[in-house]
């Protein structure tokens, strides 16, 4: 029973602390007696015999994890975002370079002898700690098992000094945040954050207008449950901590939610499509970028979505209509095999094709030249195609690729042939704060927008607008920049009515 209450009240400190956007930092964990690991290092431990001094939160789960995961009883990740410690990037870091270097930590205890010489401690603790002083050079804390620990640290540092290896084991992505697109075709931004009330997540709150974008940024990094933000730039997008397993929510039941990347949002967020516009989504299955930008036109205007794989596009069908896009029609066609005189009204085209995908992995250098230079080739040709239709104002091209081959050269080998009638968008101008952009070594680089998956916190990405530079049919045409939106455009009378009345 004492537990209990003494487990309340730090809960408690823990929830007052994350609103005073404090979080645990890797290689910092906190102990004390009874914490839940969110103290303040060595809080309410003077005076105190290391026997009553608990052992820190991240380096008991971290023991507990390792012993089921040892078990078969679950994958790392799985085990990690089940488990009770809620700083998943540290845990993940922790863990994955343990395991990593399970055989040089083991044989490293083992020829300090601490687990000889102390036959009650805990040997996934000790390979817990080991790891620890191995990559951080040593482990802090006054809790017994620490104290032991630290008479056999050395030995063990020495030990294992050559063969083990401090590079994160860790893929990037399997950090990033959960981004959750609200889809305002099913529900209305305010009923996704009543029901995500109810299912006692807490939207942790900031003022856009005043925070930097490199603020966000840290806050996104300390994010854990059960906090969540709304995007700094995108406002129907909210960011949750990683691996928050959405599958079995209402929402997501309800296609209230779709569980979409940041960077999968740019190229939509960066159009001019507006409510009643006329769009082609080139290459668009599964769909999400679709749903997306029927979502922005409240179904009100009209998006041929096309893709030509069968399968995909039956994927994209469904999606389609359980996500209630019905504004899309879907042609199971190639995108070459349309003739753009047969699309007069098209004004907006999106191609997003198939890409090495190297923005989404970290294992960059599998992906051979050839196909680099196979899918660069394909990539042009779409994107010709697309400049082709005699009415297109706007051209969006992205990838989830980090080549510059099939990005930056790609645009520059159509600006060769496209050049006096289209120019590319300032992107910068889109989104605040906003620091990567395309490669310098290219005249239009700046004007391109890349992410980087350290840093803006989403998958590798490319994005690049194309603006048609005639005037259009008897109206003026608006300069590249004026294109971009505003960032918070104000919204309509209409709009506001119609979403407020949209009920999950
Ligand atoms: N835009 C999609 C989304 O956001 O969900 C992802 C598109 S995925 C990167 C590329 C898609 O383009 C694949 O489904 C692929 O089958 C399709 N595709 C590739 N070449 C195509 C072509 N010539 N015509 C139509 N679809 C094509």
């Amino acid at each position: 029973m004492a537990v209990k209450k003494n487990r309340k009240a730090k809960l408690g400190d823990g929830e007052i602390e994350q609103k005073g956007k404090m979080q645990q930092k890797e290689g910092q964990p906190t102990e004390g007696k009874g914490t839940e690991g969110k103290g303040t290092e060595g809080k309410g431990t003077e005076g105190k015999g290391p026997h009553s001094i608990r052992v820190p939160q991240l380096y008991k789960q971290a023991s507990v994890i390792l012993k089921k995961y040892e078990n078969k009883e679950g994958s790392l990740k799985t085990l990690i975002y089940s488990g009770k410690y809620t700083n998943y990037g540290v845990m993940f870091g922790l863990l994955t370079k343990l395991v990593k270097n399970q055989e040089a930590v083991k044989s490293a205890i083992a020829a300090s002898n601490l687990l000889v010489e102390q036959p009650s401690f805990d040997p996934h603790l000790a390979q817990v700690l080991a790891t620890q002083a191995l990559s951080k050079g040593s482990v802090v804390g006054k809790c017994k098992p620490i104290v032991v620990f630290k008479e056999y640290e050395e030995k063990i540092k020495a030990t294992a000094a050559n063969s083990f290896s401090a590079k994160a084991a860790v893929k990037d992505k399997d950090l990033l945040p959960r981004y959750v697109r609200i889809n305002t075709l099913v529900s209305s931004v305010t009923d996704v954050h009543a029901q995500l009330k109810k299912d006692r997540f807490i939207l942790q709150d900031y003022d856009p207008s005043v925070e930097s974008y490199d603020d966000f940024l840290e806050r996104v990094k300390n994010l854990v449950t059960p906090y969540y933000l709304v995007d700094y730039h995108i406002p129907e997008l909210l960011v949750f901590p990683p691996g928050i397993p959405f599958w079995n929510s209402f929402l997501y039941k309800k296609n209230a939610i779709i569980l979409q990347d940041k960077a999968s949002c740019l190229p939509v967020f960066v159009s001019d499509i507006q409510e009643t516009s006329n769009v082609l989504d080139a290459c668009a299955a599964p769909g999400n970028k679709t749903s997306y930008i029927a979502a922005k036109m409240n179904n009100q205007g009209k998006v041929i979505a096309v893709e030509n794989d069968l399968k995909r596009f039956e994927t994209l069908v469904k999606m389609i209509r359980f996500r209630r896009a019905s504004c899309v029609t879907s042609l199971n066609k190639d995108f070459f095999t349309l003739k753009p005189d047969n699309f007069p009204n098209v004004e907006h085209i999106f191609v997003d094709p198939s890409c090495s995908s190297s923005g989404t992995t970290v294992h960059n250098d599998e992906v051979s030249k050839e196909r680099i230079a196979k899918l660069a080739s394909l990539q042009t040709i779409l994107l010709k195609r697309a400049l082709s239709f005699p009415s297109v104002k706007e051209v969006i091209y992205s990838t989830c690729s980090v080549y510059k081959e099939e990005n930056e050269q790609v645009i520059e080998d159509v600006l060769t042939q496209y050049h006096e009638e289209f120019e590319l968008a300032d992107l910068a101008t889109c989104l605040k704060g906003w620091k990567h952009f395309g490669h310098d070594t290219y005249s239009f680089g700046n004007k391109c927008l890349r992410t980087d998956i350290n840093i803006d916190k989403c998958t590798g990405f490319f994005v690049a607008k194309f603006v048609r530079k005639q005037a259009g049919k008897g109206e003026k045409r608006k300069s590249a920049d004026e294109e971009c939106h505003d960032l918070n455009p104000p919204k309509s009378k209409k709009e506001k009515k119609s979403k407020k009345s949209k009920k999950l």
